[in-house]
């Protein structure tokens, strides 16, 4: 299927998407193009802006900006990925353009907690690290490492990178640092990467991440909770861009005795939920329990659709009743 005759291929990935989401699809991408296929990968919509350097990016159909482009590839499409998410609704309104092609085979690479029964073909490795290992993995059994260019390589070394918290979490593997290594003999350049990525930032977001902290985390439980919120009219006072708040919510974790942080951030009609944990804290579990989301168990996430005060008020009930059964 994947070697023999060309195929119409769609590549997706989920809202919001990040450097996994973009990296895997990407290198996936040009895998599948270097072999004959005709390839287009889609997001739900724009990624964030210090991803903007990334080779192929542009190319990356946003569905919010030119949603009539990217219907006509799906309605057209033989095959279509679903890259670093678990379920169709991860796709919100792209969604039901996928729905309406009931004829192409549906294939997940995948390493979310919980894969819907929504695809035909499934590589879903909650174990693993990050969606672009599982690609580098495929790339590498089908058509050998050899075959990774230095293109690929960068962006599959973001995917690694911005999903492991820059090699730091608890997913870490062998195999993973081996997969490293073979990136870097293509002669990507690690610290020009790890720049790009995380020391791009406008001035704006650097003054909006020290007024959440000193003015916005609340702590409970003894300060092994902690949570954390921005309005709208608060993102907007400085002069906020999608993608300001990323890794805000891995801050209070940085405070030894933490377990457990949260940040809720304000869109027109919901509230976005984000959290994090430490060790056996499962905010998974926690997500699909109190808002509806899910995720993995060190880093989940869901929506709240009450406002700021009542989103808060659940959370610290929540907190309670979950530390009351021994989760926290
Ligand atoms: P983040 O906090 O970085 O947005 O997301 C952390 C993790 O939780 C990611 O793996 C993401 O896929 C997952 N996640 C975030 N929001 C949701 C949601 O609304 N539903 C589900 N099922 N997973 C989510
Ligand atoms: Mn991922």
């Amino acid at each position: 299927m994947i070697c023999g005759q060309p195929r119409k291929v769609v590549i997706l990935s989920h809202t919001n998407p990040d450097g996994d989401a973009v990296g895997s699809s990407i290198a996936w991408g040009k895998a599948l193009q270097s072999v004959g296929h005709t390839v287009s990968c889609i997001v739900p919509n724009r990624f964030p802006y210090y991803l903007g350097w990334m080779n192929g990016i542009n190319d990356v159909l946003l569905y919010n900006q030119d949603s009539e482009q990217a219907a006509k590839v799906i309605a057209e499409a033989e095959l279509i990925f679903c890259l670093d998410f678990h379920s169709i609704s991860r796709l919100d309104a792209l969604g039901e353009e996928v729905e309406k092609n009931t004829a192409a085979k549906r294939i997940l690479i995948d390493h979310h907690l919980d894969p819907s029964e929504q695809f035909d073909i499934m590589f879903s490795h909650p174990e693993a690290s990050s969606t672009s290992y599982l690609v580098y993995c495929i790339i590498a059994a089908l058509w050998g490492e050899k075959s990774i260019t230095k293109e690929q390589a960068e962006v599959l070394y973001v995917g690694m990178m911005t999903d492991t918290g820059n090699f730091s979490f608890s997913t870490l593997t062998p195999a993973l640092f081996r997969a490293v290594a073979v990136l870097s003999e293509t002669g990507i350049d690690i610290p020009k990467i790890y720049n790009n990525v995380y020391n791009s930032f406008t001035e704006g977001r650097a003054r909006l991440f020290g007024y959440t902290i000193n003015r916005k985390m609340r702590t409970l439980r003894k300060g092994t909770v902690a949570h954390m919120s921005l309005t709208e009219e608060e993102m907007r006072r400085f002069w906020f861009q999608q993608g300001d708040s990323e890794g805000f919510v891995n801050y209070p974790l940085t405070i030894k005795k933490m377990k457990m942080s949260a940040i809720f951030i304000e869109h027109h009609d919901f509230i976005r939920v984000s959290l994090r944990s430490r060790g056996n804290v499962d905010v998974n579990i926690f997500a699909a329990r109190y808002f509806n989301g899910g995720g993995h168990k060190n880093a989940a996430g869901g929506k709240s659709f009450v406002s700021m005060e009542q989103t808060i008020r659940h959370f610290e009930n929540a907190v309670e009743e979950y530390a009351a059964e021994g989760m926290i």
